[in-house]
């Protein structure tokens, strides 16, 4: 061990672990890529700004959990803490919404960074796989979405998941709404935080974990009965899609999210075997974020699944992904001649586009074979001194263990032919 750890709240992605995450990431992905989503990359840090007008001052996200900082040249900024607001800032930078195509769908991936207390699934690092569809207010957009993400999770194998799904209504019917909630708590027994966190964003008590809070809020008013027509038309069309395409949701009239640029369709995927960080992913409508940001008004909608938490919900549904064996030909080369040999041929293999990898260091046979196991290849191909004098190497099938010799000038070709 060296003198240093990992920083608190973060872990390593090592293999042979590392592939599930990949796996997980490119599971996330496939659906997008399928359905008109292109890819974009942001950089990991933005102005301080952004995020604390985009995200919104009073959500924890921007008054706790952000890592800022200034540079030597001082500008602040900020480790990302969530990528829709960066996504959104690029699209107005490089004027993807004047193309004349819109929606401007696009999905990422990366690191998120969040100073939160750690524990099982809640980390400083964390990684998810988001998608946005930029510039439109179609409820089909929403649907999509919320399609996508099911397809997304089911292709990996999981079940155990709910989708909890409600509308936030608009600037019409919210501030109505938000009265009528900010009447209602300031009349419950709440800490002086809490009564504050009433004034600026009432909507966020809804969200608040305490069971202290919790079983003060059964009789308070729901956006539900306030949405305005439009909303309502909106929504039940949201709904009505979602049920055609065979996906099963809950509504939740209580679901707020943590991010303040949310508007009408919100959902969260949370998953039943993941104990208190059970939500796997979330997202939903920002009709107002680009105008916040300062940009024109763009109606858009999105979501982004955590990457960790999903391969958290896979071992607790106790699924194995069925991760091809990355390597599939390992070869042990028993002598100085032979070393040089099957180096090449290892090379030439590669180069027509088979997996293989060779025994590196001085190694006697038994821990050569020990390596060309836990490589995972299907075979190894073995040469000493005497397979050489005779012009041939050994093939070796690892899973029948049976052991023929090739004539060296054949064994690539024998190899590919073997492997299809
Ligand atoms: P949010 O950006 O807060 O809407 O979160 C979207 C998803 O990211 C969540 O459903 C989680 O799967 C994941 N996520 C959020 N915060 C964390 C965290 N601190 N650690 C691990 N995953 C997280």
């Amino acid at each position: 061990m060296s003198t240093f750890k990992a920083p608190k709240g973060t872990y390593d992605l090592l293999p042979p672990d590392s592939a599930k995450f990949l796996a997980v990431r490119e599971a996330i992905a496939a659906p997008l890529r399928n359905s008109g989503y292109g890819y974009i990359e942001t950089p990991g840090f933005e102005n301080v700004e952004l995020f604390a007008r985009g995200v919104g001052e009073s959500t924890d996200i921007v008054t706790k959990e952000m890592y800022v900082f200034e540079t030597k040249g001082g500008d602040r900024l900020a480790l990302r803490p969530e990528t829709t607001a960066p996504v959104l800032r690029a699209v107005l930078e490089a004027n993807l919404h004047k193309a004349g195509n819109l929606p401007v769908k696009v999905w990422y991936s990366g690191s998120q960074y969040r100073y939160e207390r750690p524990q099982k699934g809640r980390y400083r690092h964390f990684s998810q796989v988001g998608a946005e569809a930029i510039g439109a207010e179609d409820p089909a957009l929403d649907a999509e979405l919320i399609i996508l993400a099911d397809q997304a999770y089911r292709s990996l194998g999981l079940s155990n998941f709910r989708i909890l799904l409600n509308s936030l209504g608009d600037k019409e019917c919210r501030p109505v709404y938000r009265a009528a909630l900010q009447d209602f708590l300031r009349g419950l027994d709440l800490d002086e935080d809490t009564l504050r966190r009433a004034e600026i964003n009432p909507l966020r008590v809804l969200d608040d974990k305490r069971e202290s809070v919790q079983k003060q809020l059964g009789d308070a008013p729901l956006l539900r009965d306030y949405l305005c027509d439009a909303c309502k038309a909106y929504h039940e069309e949201v709904r009505e899609l979602i049920t055609a395409a065979g996906v099963s949701f809950e509504d939740d009239p209580k679901l707020v999210r943590g991010l303040d640029y949310y508007t009408r369709t919100t959902f969260e995927f949370v998953h039943d075997g993941l104990g208190s960080q059970s939500a796997v992913g979330g997202g939903g409508r920002y009709d107002g974020l680009s105008e916040m940001i300062g940009g024109p008004a763009l109606p858009s909608v999105g979501w982004a699944l955590g990457v960790d938490r999903t391969v958290l919900a896979l071992e607790a549904e106790g699924i194995e992904l069925e991760l091809p064996s990355t390597t599939s030909v390992f070869a042990v080369p028993l002598s100085e001649e032979a070393r040089r040999v099957l180096f090449a041929k290892v090379t030439e293999l590669r180069r027509n586009g088979v997996a293989a990898d060779f025994s590196f260091g001085v190694k006697g046979l038994k821990s050569a074979m020990k390596s060309a196991n836990r490589s995972g290849a299907r075979f190894a191909v073995i040469a000493g001194e005497r397979d050489l004098a005779e012009g041939v190497v050994q093939l070796k099938d690892m899973e029948s263990g049976e052991q023929v010799a090739i004539g060296v000038n054949e064994i690539v070709a024998e190899l590919e032919s073997k492997l299809g």
